[in-house]
C-alpha cells in the first residue's frame, strides 16, 4: 500500500465552534503548504489552506480523512504571508483557519479545482482588463520590467519641493529599517513621495501596497497612480468591487502580474510574492480598524509585515494617531517632516467663533453667525466655494412633543430616531428601523410634534433660505445611497458647480478640492464632551483635515478660512487647532493619556457578550472575571493585568439585544497577551451555563471603549 502523506489544514472554523486552531487530513502526494485544497468536515465541504505537515501519530491513521480536492492551479500561499495570517490569529485571538480563509475573495473559497483552472487560464491570456472601466493605457502593460522602468521615467512628474527632496533621500539611504511617519500637513503633498517610492520599489522589480481608510478615496489616488505608471498594470483591492472583480484582481497579485495593489484595509491581507513597499495613508484613521469578526487593524499588521517581509513601510498623516507619535517619541519610528504646503500657500486662517457672544434671542438658535454666513456670501461673489461640516445626517436627531415630554426613540435601541424630512420617514441609524412620521404625538395626539437640534438635512434647507440664490448641495451618507452617485456629486464640486457644499465626516477626508477657500465647523462641541477617550484625538484630525480642504489652490490659500462656531472657545484642543500645532495637541494629550494609565501607556481589551437579557450577559462576564483571576495567578501576571467590572456600553441597546462590556488593561502587552491566549479558550466553555448568551468576543486594541 502507498504511504500517504499527512498535513494540517487551516479552515475556517469560528474560534468558538471549539474545534482546533488547524484539522490533520491525509493525502496522496506530498502537498506544499500554503496549497489551496477543500477538505470534508462532517458532512460539509470547505476550503482549506495546506498550513504545514502534520505531526506523526500513526494510531489514528484510520480515522483521517482524505483532502477531498487540490486547487493545484494556484501558486502555494507563501511562508510570509502564512505567517502574517498566523501572527494576525494569536494577536487578536481568532482562529488561524478563520483569519486565514475569511480574507480570501469569497469567490476563490468557492470554486472547485476545475473552475479555477479556467479562470487562471482566461488570466494568462488576458491579464489587462483587470482594471475595469478605465482607458486601455494597460496595454502595454505586460513588456519587459525593463521597458515598464523606462516608461515610468518618461511620464512627466513634478519637480519635488524641498522637503520632499530631503524625505526621498532620507528614505534613500540605507540602514535604517524602521517604519516611517511621513509627518505633512494637508497639501504638503505626501502623494508624491508615495508615488516616487513606488517608483523606487517597481524599478528593483517590486510590487507596492498602498492602503487609504476608505473606498471612496481610492478613485482619485488611483487616477494619480494610473497616470504615473501607465506602463504598470494596477489593481484595487475592496468590498464594493464585484466578487468576480474581486477575485481577478486578488490573482492578478497573486501571481505577481499586478505591480501596484490600492486598497481598503483587507488589502493588508492581499497575496503579494514580491511586496517592496506598504504605505498606509491617512494612518490615524479609525477605518483602519476591523469593527466585526477578527477585528484586527490594517495599519498595525501593515507595520508587522513590513518587517516579516523585510521591506519599508511608510505611514502618512498630517495628524498621526497618538500611538504612531508615541512610537516617533520612542524613537521606534522615524518622522520625516513636510512643514509646509506645495506652492508655499498658508493652511487656512482658523478662527474660532464663540457663540455665546450671539445676542440673545428667542426660538431657534443661529445656523450660522452673521459673520460666518458674510464670509460665505463673499466667496459665492467671488466665484470660490464654501464647505460646512456637520457631522450629524438626517433632518434632525429628534422629534419632540412639547405637550407630553415624547420623543422619537427606538423602540429596540437606546437611540433616538432620526428625523428624515426629504421621505417624511423616522429611521433608527442603528437598526435600521423606518416609519413615516406620525401625524399627530402617538403618546398623547398632540398635532405639534417638532423637530429638535439639527442634521446636515435641516442645514441645507436652512442654507437655502440665508443664501438666495446659492447652489447648495449635500453629500453624506443618504445623499450618496445609490451607486455612482457620489462620484456624480463630487464631479459637480470639481466642476464649480456648487457653491456651498454641506456634508458630514465624508468630504472633510482626502478629497483634493481645487476651489474651497472657507470650511466651517457647524457644530463640532459634543466630541469635546464625549466619554470615549479618543473622541478629541479624532475632533482635532477631522478639524485639521477639514481646514485642509480649503486653499489647496496655493493661490488662493492667503484668502482661506477655517471657521469653527463653539460654545467653549477656550478649550485647548481649539488653542492647537488655531495655531495648526498638531505638536502641542499631541503632547497634551499624552500627558493626560498618561496621567490617566491610557494607552499608548497602556494594552486595552475589550470582551463584549450580548444577550436578549442584560444580567445574562452580565453573569457571563462575571464569571468570566473570576476565571481570569484565577488564570492570570497561574501565569504569574496577577499583578501585571487589571479585569475591570462588566457595564453596558453607551449604545447598551441595539435592535433589541442588550450589550454589555468588560475592559482589561494592563501595563504590559506580553502580559495581556499571554492571559487572553489562556483565558479565551476557557471561557468557550464557559457558554455552556449562560442560557440566553448570544455572542460573545474579544476586541484586542480597541478604538472605542
Ligand atoms: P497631501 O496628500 O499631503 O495632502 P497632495 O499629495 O494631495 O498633498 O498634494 C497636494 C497638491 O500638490 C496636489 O495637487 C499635487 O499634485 C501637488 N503637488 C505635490 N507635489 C508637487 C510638486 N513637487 N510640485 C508641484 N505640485 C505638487
Ligand atoms: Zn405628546
Ligand atoms: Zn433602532
Amino acid at each position: 500500500m502507498e504511504m500517504r502523506a499527512r498535513v494540517a489544514v487551516a479552515v475556517e472554523t469560528p474560534q468558538h465552534a471549539g474545534l482546533a486552531a488547524l484539522l490533520d487530513y491525509s493525502c496522496d502526494s506530498e502537498l506544499p503548504p500554503g496549497t489551496l485544497v477543500r477538505v470534508p468536515l462532517g458532512k460539509r465541504e470547505l476550503p482549506g489552506i495546506i498550513w504545514h505537515r502534520a505531526a506523526e501519530q500513526p494510531a489514528e491513521e484510520a480515522q483521517l480523512r482524505p483532502v477531498a480536492e487540490v486547487l493545484s492551479a494556484l501558486p502555494p500561499l507563501s511562508a510570509h504571508w502564512r505567517a502574517l495570517a498566523d501572527f494576525a490569529a494569536a494577536y487578536y485571538q481568532r482562529s488561524t483557519g478563520e483569519i486565514a480563509l475569511s480574507v480570501l475573495p469569497p469567490e476563490l473559497r468557492r470554486l472547485t479545482a476545475l473552475q479555477l483552472t479556467r479562470r487562471l487560464e482566461r488570466l494568462h491570456s488576458a491579464p489587462d482588463d483587470a482594471t475595469d472601466g478605465r482607458a486601455s493605457a494597460e496595454s502595454s502593460a505586460k513588456s519587459s520590467d525593463k521597458a515598464s522602468a523606462a516608461a515610468d521615467a518618461a511620464v512627466a512628474r513634478p519637480q519635488l519641493s524641498a522637503e520632499q527632496a530631503a524625505a526621498l533621500a532620507a528614505l534613500a539611504t540605507p540602514g535604517d529599517p524602521r517604519p516611517v511617519l511621513l509627518h505633512g500637513v494637508t497639501g504638503s503633498g505626501k502623494t508624491e513621495v508615495y508615488l516616487r517610492e513606488a517608483e523606487r520599489a517597481l524599478a528593483a522589480g517590486r510590487q507596492a501596497l498602498v492602503l487609504v481608510p476608505e473606498i471612496n478615496l481610492t478613485p482619485q489616488l488611483e487616477a494619480r497612480f494610473a497616470e504615473r505608471f501607465p506602463g504598470r498594470l494596477l489593481v484595487s483591492l475592496h468590498s464594493a468591487l464585484t466578487p468576480a472583480q474581486r477575485l481577478r484582481h486578488w490573482l492578478l497579485a497573486h501571481l505577481g502580474k499586478a505591480d501596484l495593489v490600492l486598497g481598503t484595509r483587507l488589502a493588508v491581507f492581499a497575496s503579494l510574492p514580491r511586496l517592496g513597499l506598504i504605505v498606509v495613508d491617512e494612518e490615524h484613521d479609525p477605518s483602519f480598524k476591523q469593527q466585526e469578526g477578527a477585528r484586527y487593524s490594517a495599519r498595525d499588521l501593515a507595520v508587522y509585515r513590513a518587517r516579516l517581509e523585510g521591506c519599508p513601510v511608510m505611514l502618512g498623516s498630517a495628524t498621526p494617531s497618538l500611538e504612531t507619535w508615541h512610537r516617533v517619541q520612542e524613537g521606534r519610528y522615524r518622522r520625516l517632516l513636510l512643514a509646509e504646503r506645495i506652492g508655499g500657500g498658508a493652511l487656512p486662517r482658523v478662527r474660532i467663533y464663540d457663540m455665546g457672544q450671539l445676542p440673545k434671542q428667542s426660538g431657534a438658535p443661529l445656523v450660522l453667525a452673521p459673520p460666518l454666513r458674510q464670509a460665505i456670501s463673499e466667496r459665492i461673489e467671488r466665484g470660490e466655494q464654501s464647505l460646512l461640516l456637520l457631522n450629524r445626517r438626517g433632518y434632525a436627531p429628534v422629534l419632540h412633543c412639547g405637550a407630553c415630554a415624547w420623543k422619537s426613540g427606538c423602540p429596540h435601541c437606546s437611540a433616538w430616531r432620526v428625523f428624515h424630512k426629504a421621505d417624511r420617514t423616522l429611521r433608527c441609524h442603528h437598526c435600521g428601523l423606518t416609519e413615516r412620521v406620525p401625524k399627530a404625538c402617538p403618546e398623547c395626539g398632540n398635532l405639534d410634534i417638532a423637530p429638535i437640534g439639527r442634521g446636515t438635512e435641516k442645514l441645507e434647507e436652512q442654507l437655502g433660505d440665508l443664501l438666495p440664490g446659492a447652489r447648495i448641495a449635500r453629500i453624506d451618507a443618504d445623499s450618496t445611497r445609490l451607486a455612482g452617485a457620489l462620484e456624480a456629486q463630487l464631479a459637480a464640486v470639481h466642476a464649480g458647480e456648487v457653491d456651498v457644499l454641506v456634508g458630514t465626516q465624508m468630504v472633510a477626508k482626502g478629497h483634493d478640492f481645487r476651489r474651497i477657500t472657507l470650511v466651517a465647523a457647524i457644530n463640532p462641541d459634543g466630541a469635546l464632551f464625549a466619554s470615549d477617550f479618543r473622541a478629541p484625538e479624532r475632533l482635532f484630525s477631522l478639524l485639521m483635515q477639514a481646514a485642509g480642504r480649503a486653499g489647496r489652490d496655493a493661490e488662493q490659500a492667503a484668502r482661506s478660512e477655517m471657521w469653527v462656531q463653539t460654545w467653549n472657545p477656550q478649550h485647548a484642543l481649539y488653542a492647537a487647532l488655531r495655531k495648526g500645532d498638531f505638536e502641542a495637541f499631541a503632547a497634551s494629550q499624552l500627558a493626560e493619556r498618561r496621567a490617566a494609565g491610557l494607552p499608548p501607556f497602556s494594552h486595552l481589551a475589550l470582551l463584549r457578550a450580548e444577550a436578549k437579557d442584560a444580567a445574562v450577559a452580565t453573569a457571563f462576564l462575571e464569571q468570566a472575571a473570576g476565571l481570569a483571576a484565577e488564570l492570570a495567578a497561574g501565569l504569574g501576571c496577577a499583578g501585571d493585568v487589571t479585569v475591570y467590572p462588566p457595564v453596558p456600553p453607551t449604545m447598551s441597546r441595539v435592535a433589541g439585544i442588550e450589550r454589555i462590556q468588560m475592559l482589561v488593561e494592563s501595563n504590559s502587552r506580553p502580559a495581556l497577551q499571554r492571559l487572553l491566549a489562556a483565558w479565551l479558550p476557557a471561557m468557550h466553555g464557559l457558554r455552556a451555563a449562560h442560557r440566553g448568551l448570544l455572542r460573545w468576543a474579544v476586541d484586542v486594541d480597541p478604538l472605542a471603549i
